[in-house]
């Protein structure tokens, strides 16, 4: 299984929080042969292994975008973000809006400068401020479009290789973490672990780690590792404290966050197997917070591992391909040591 081709089809694949199902449909499609378990609220998952120690892999498969709130008589979009977007990124840039019939494009444009004064320019520009520009003059247009209020939207993506080393698109956070799921479960097909492994694609994280939070009220695990992103401080504006782990440094135990501590036995384990197979690894104190949390807060023993990646939550998130080979390497390690 190619390791940057799944990626690439993950991330592709929509999937804005609340509208996860055509990435539970990608899963399922890449592994026919495997019975997937879809919980109520739409997490998915699937177990392999028996006996030993009873390990959950969480990774979560909702990313950023948009709501359509209202259609304008002149066949305008307004609408709302879904998640922790930067208002700074989304403009000018082409939207994808997904509806029954397929995937319909649209624009996020702004004034000109040839018609806007210099304060204007200057002006921080708000979500109220922005529309989608679907290529239409009327609301009558847009319902022939089937595009309707609480469709779900996202900007167009591009996947870009840079210097044969660092894979750049939207949706790494967590695309890459799905895939990390995936790559496992494939190599568990082929060689079946000691242990009892979960691999959890979940729902709703950006929006407040919902599925997690279900997913963990209902199932228990001696372990539970988080596969996420975080955010790499190597910029050039000398605020490399702020988040000290780089890309390229290999992958991050996220040993504490906006949450709390995570599990420091399970961060004296993962670190001791580094160690021990000279896999480079990076430990961080940082800011937002990922689904081990909500596993945390259910009682489970959890940390988050994660792929260092700049420009978080932007359309050109940038990960080392190199710490996501050796993310898979560390967690086939974890499978198969003891605490
Ligand atoms: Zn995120």
């Amino acid at each position: 299984m190619d390791k940057i081709q799944i990626l690439n089809e993950l991330v592709d694949t929509f999937g804005i929080s609340g509208f996860e199902e055509p990435v539970r449909d990608k899963i399922r499609k890449l592994f026919p042969q495997v019975e997937f378990k879809e919980d109520e609220v739409g997490n998915l998952s699937t177990t392999i292994g028996s006996g030993g120690r009873q390990i959950a892999f969480m990774a979560h498969m909702d990313e950023l975008g948009f709501l359509i709130t209202y259609v304008e008589k002149n066949g305008y979009l307004r609408f709302k973000p879904i998640g922790g977007w930067d208002v700074r990124g989304v403009y000018n840039r082409v939207v994808e809006i997904l509806t029954d019939q397929g995937i319909i494009q649209g624009v996020i444009g702004l004034k000109p400068p040839h018609l806007s004064k210099k304060e204007e320019m200057d002006k921080l520009i708000s979500w109220d401020d922005l529309y989608i520009d679907v290529g239409v003059e009327s609301d009558e247009e847009v319902k022939k479009m089937n595009i309707i209020p609480v469709l779900p939207a996202r900007l167009k993506k591009d996947f870009v290789i840079l210097n044969e080393k660092y894979g750049v698109t939207r949706g790494l956070d967590d695309r890459v973490g799905c895939a990390l799921n995936l790559l496992l479960l494939d190599n568990f097909l082929h060689n079946l672990p000691k242990n009892t492994i979960t691999l959890v694609w979940t729902i709703q994280e950006e929006t407040g780690l919902r599925g997690a939070q279900a997913f963990s009220a209902r199932n228990s695990f001696d372990e539970v590792y988080t596969l996420d992103t975080v955010s790499a401080g190597n910029l050039p504006w000398g605020n490399f404290h702020q988040s000290p782990a780089r890309t390229g440094g290999g992958p991050v135990i996220r040993l504490a966050d906006r949450k709390g501590v995570s599990s420091l036995r399970l961060r004296n384990f993962v670190k001791g197997i580094a160690e021990k197979n000279k896999i480079e690894v990076q430990e961080i104190v940082t800011g937002g917070t990922t689904d081990a949390a909500a596993a945390f807060e259910a009682g489970l023993n959890s940390i988050p591992l994660c792929i260092p990646v700049k420009y978080t939550h932007s359309q050109v998130e940038m990960m080392s391909i190199a710490d996501y080979h050796n993310a898979l390497k560390l967690l086939l390690l974890i499978c198969r040591n003891y605490i």
